[in-house]
């Protein structure tokens, strides 16, 4: 669509991008991991970027969306997998990347702006000796906003689970998309009316989320004979409440020669290329796993410090990057540079039998669908969710392998759809189409994404 001049006007001295390259790149995401996506996404674009210095820059680009009915698709550092932050009807992409302060800490909780990146808040907690309770492994570039609106997971949730569990979030600040934008405070269960939805209903501005005593991580890889032995040293590591630990990570035998840097940590005596687990623990309790890896047959090949660990995270020297770049999502990311055609899936094993789903889903899928186990604590149950890559033949393989795995009692989340009611169990069971009356009442922000959800106004943008 054709931005009207008079939007510009309204727009004042808000800073813009328009050249062809920053167009592109602010329209994208990570939506290429699945080639279903590539197709339908790649040449979509905005028309404007614009980027707020502050909440009142904020405040005039979503009154001027409103006035001209312009659409407005919100966007954190754009890591997001399934074209979530792509602006598929153009409009104006607003860029939170300014937003960026530590609003308040105290013990126990902070308050960021929404643009803030997950690393740069850790940096800003360290001397008080806080973090956050988890990050997605994009720490990096992933923003808290982008986060609450499109994350899930990640490092730190094998202790704090994840990001819609009761309390994770404490409050949101959301701006509307109206003539006369609207502040909204939003706390204690109301903030789920927002999270995991894909910015259709209100710009973030703000979040408060509980922190954790930040511990001396330091970083371990252990091999293991098998997916399964190594699968059973996971699930009890992570069980050992008495152990501060920040991530488990088990790679398949298959997925472990994508990991290239790590392979001079995947050499065993056997013919048998080995399991790997990845492990974050407290410095001072590092022994304790280590006498857990032996009981479970595993044997500890690489050993990073934590002051070297926290010294390659937060950027201070080169070398291997944080072991947390080789687990979640990273984990296709490296996949697919090997092998561009590989995808992946999003899964979820129940508690209840979890080790005994994994060793079946390995079994029948066998050089299809390579695990990877992401181990978690959530409702005091230890689990795993899995980002499983996939050797890609076809869209209606892909959908089988889906229903078998559902109809086998492993949980799907399809990650080859931006529309966020096919989303699985990832969809957060809030009332976000309600509240995008109130907040976006035009339905201007990020059309298409929630597909039932129609007004006539959105039939006009279309
Ligand atoms: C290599 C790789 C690894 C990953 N690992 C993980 C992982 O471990 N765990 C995990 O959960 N995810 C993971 N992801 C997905 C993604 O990195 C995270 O979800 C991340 O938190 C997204 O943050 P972002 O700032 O990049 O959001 P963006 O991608 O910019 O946006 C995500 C969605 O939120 C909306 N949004 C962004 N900011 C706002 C705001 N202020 N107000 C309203 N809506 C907003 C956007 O419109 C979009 O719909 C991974 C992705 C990649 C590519």
């Amino acid at each position: 669509m054709a931005i009207p001049a008079s939007l510009r006007n309204d727009l004042a001295d808000v800073p813009l991008l328009e050249d062809a390259g920053s167009l592109r790149m602010r329209s994208r995401d990570f939506f290429w991991f699945s080639p279903i996506l590539k197709e339908t996404l790649e040449d979509k674009r905005a028309e404007i970027v614009a980027v707020p210095r502050h909440k009142a820059d904020v405040m005039r680009v979503a009154a001027a969306c409103a006035k001209h009915r312009v659409p407005l698709t919100v966007r954190g550092g754009g890591t997001g997998n399934y074209g979530q932050a792509v602006p598929l009807k153009g409009g104006v992409v607003l860029d939170m990347g300014k937003l960026d302060q530590v609003i308040w800490q105290r013990p126990g909780a902070g308050r960021f702006g929404a643009g803030a990146r997950m690393l740069e808040i850790d940096r800003a907690l360290a001397p008080a000796g806080h973090e956050l309770r988890f990050h997605p492994s994009t720490r990096q570039h992933a923003t808290i906003g982008g986060f609450v609106a499109g994350g899930a997971a990640g490092a730190g949730s094998c202790t704090w689970g994840q990001i819609s569990d009761p309390g994770a979030v404490l409050a949101v600040e959301v701006v509307t998309v109206e003539e006369q934008p609207r502040v909204i405070e939003l706390t204690g269960r109301d903030v789920l009316r927002v999270m995991h939805a894909y910015g259709v209903n209100g710009i973030i501005t703000e979040v408060e989320v509980p922190l954790a005593p930040s511990h001396p991580w330091c970083e371990r890889i252990a091999i293991f004979p098998t997916l399964s032995a190594a699968a059973h040293f996971a699930h009890t590591f992570t069980e050992c409440d008495g152990i501060a630990k920040k991530l488990v990570t088990v790679h398949d035998p298959q997925v472990v020669p994508y990991l290239r840097r790590l392979a001079p940590y995947a050499e065993s005596e056997t013919a048998q290329p080995p399991a790997m687990v990845i492990v974050m623990v407290s410095e001072p309790q590092a022994d304790a796993c280590e006498l857990i890896v032996a009981e479970h047959g595993g044997k500890v090949t690489f050993r990073r410090n934590a002051e070297d660990a926290r010294k390659v995270a937060f950027l201070e020297t080169s070398g291997l990057q944080p072991l947390y770049e080789f687990t979640w999502n990273h984990t296709t990311l490296h996949a697919i540079r090997i092998d561009p055609t590989i995808t992946y899936l999003q899964l979820r094993f129940p508690p209840a039998n979890n080790l005994e789903l994994v060793d079946w889903v390995a079994e029948r899928f066998r050089d299809e669908v390579l695990l990877h186990l992401e181990f978690q604590r959530r409702f005091g149950k230890v689990t795993c969710s899995s980002l499983p890559l996939v050797r890609y033949t076809t869209p209606e393989r892909l959908d089988a392998i889906m229903a078998e795995l559902d109809a086998k009692g492993v949980a799907v989340s399809n990650p080859h759809t931006y529309v966020l009611d096919n989303a699985g169990w990832k969809r957060v069971d809030a009332p976000q189409a309600e509240f995008k009356r109130l907040a976006d009442p035009h339905g201007l922000m990020n059309p298409g994404k929630l597909a039932h959800w129609q007004t006539e106004q959105m039939k006009a943008i279309a």
